[in-house]
């Protein structure tokens, strides 16, 4: 029998959550595009098949977990209008933060506790 290395499994884990949230993109992706007009909704430029791959779905209340049937929490925006939208976000989010904070924000590991208290099990 071969014996399963914790921090193997933790890789699969994390591959499996990547993938799943690939998936998830392409799965809203095409019913925004099915709903909607190939439009930007900031600068109004059009899209074709030729560009497709230039218009984003973009969710409004920034919760990409939240993708109601209807297509409500979804706008189709150019990846630069796209661009604009999120950093505005993050001066929201983070404009009254310290720096010390911001950084602790950008380097925030959700794994690395756990693989140190895989390793430490004996
Ligand atoms: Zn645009
Ligand atoms: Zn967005």
């Amino acid at each position: 029998m071969k014996k399963e290395k914790s921090p193997d499994k933790l890789d699969r884990i994390v591959a499996d959550a990547r993938r799943a949230s690939g998936e998830r993109e392409q799965g809203y992706r095409a019913r925004a595009l099915r709903l909607y007009p190939w439009i930007c909704g900031r600068c109004a430029r059009e899209f074709d098949r030729d560009n497709l791959q230039e218009l984003t779905v973009h969710h409004r209340d920034h919760d990409h977990d939240n993708n109601p049937e209807d297509g409500s929490n979804w706008e189709l925006l150019c990846v630069y209008c796209h661009d604009n939208e999120h950093s505005r976000l993050i001066d929201a989010v983070y404009g009254d933060m310290a720096p010390a904070e911001q950084e602790k924000a950008a380097t925030f590991n959700p794994f690395a506790d756990l693989a140190s208290r895989l390793k430490d099990k004996k």
